[in-house]
C-alpha cells in the first residue's frame, strides 16, 4: 500500500491546497491529510473546524482521509504507516524552508521521502493569510477557496469583527 501524508495548517484549505491534494490522491493508494494542532500559531478556525472543511471539500476523492495531529510531521507519517510527505511549492520564497524541512524529516528518519508538487499556476499567489486578510477587509474570496469554504469564513470573520466590537 503506498501511503502519503500531506501535512499542513490548513487554516482555511484552499483552491491551491485542493490541487495538490488532487494531484497527489492520483499518484498514491492513500493520501492522508494531516491537520497540524500547532500550539504556536493562533488560527482563525479551530483544528475540528479545519479537519471538517477539509472533509467537506475532498468528499469526491475516494482515497483520501482527514486526520488531525500534533507533534513532529515524521512521528505522524510514521503513525500512519506512510512513506511519503507530501509538499506544494509555490515560489522561490517557500523553497529554503521546505528543502530544509525535507532534509531535517530524511535525517530523521531515512525511510520518509518528500514528494513536491509545484503549485498550479492560477493559484499561485493564493495563501491562506492572504485569503483571511481579503475577507476581513470584505474583498470577494470566492476565487481563492472552495464555495463551502468561502461561507464558513465569512461567518468566522464577521462573528470576530462583533467580539472586537465588544
Ligand atoms: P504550513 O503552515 O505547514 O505552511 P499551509 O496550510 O500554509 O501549512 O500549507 C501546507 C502546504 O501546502 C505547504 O507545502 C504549502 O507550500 C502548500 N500550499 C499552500 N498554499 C498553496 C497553494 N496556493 N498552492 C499549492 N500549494 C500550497
Amino acid at each position: 500500500m503506498k501511503r502519503a501524508v500531506y501535512p499542513g495548517s490548513f487554516d482555511p484549505v484552499t483552491k491551491g491546497h485542493l490541487d495538490i491534494i488532487e494531484r497527489a490522491a492520483a499518484l498514491v493508494d492513500e493520501l492522508i491529510v494531516g491537520v497540524l494542532n500547532n500550539n504556536a500559531k493562533i488560527p482563525l478556525f479551530s483544528v475540528e473546524e479545519r479537519v471538517n472543511m477539509l472533509v467537506e471539500v475532498t468528499g469526491h476523492i475516494p482515497n483520501v482521509r482527514v486526520e488531525s495531529f500534533s507533534g513532529l510531521s515524521v512521528d505522524f507519517v510514521k503513525s500512519c504507516d506512510a512513506r511519503f510527505i507530501v509538499r506544494g511549492l509555490r515560489a522561490v520564497t517557500d523553497f529554503e524552508y521546505e528543502l530544509q524541512m525535507a532534509q531535517t524529516n530524511r535525517s530523521i528518519d531515512r525511510g520518509i521521502d518528500t514528494l513536491f508538487f509545484t503549485t498550479a499556476l492560477q493559484y499561485a499567489y493564493i495563501s491562506s493569510t492572504i485569503v483571511k486578510e481579503v475577507a476581513y477587509y470584505g474583498g470577494d474570496i470566492s476565487g481563492f477557496v472552495p464555495e463551502s469554504v468561502a461561507g464558513h469564513i465569512r461567518r468566522k470573520v464577521s462573528e470576530k469583527q462583533r467580539e472586537n466590537k465588544v
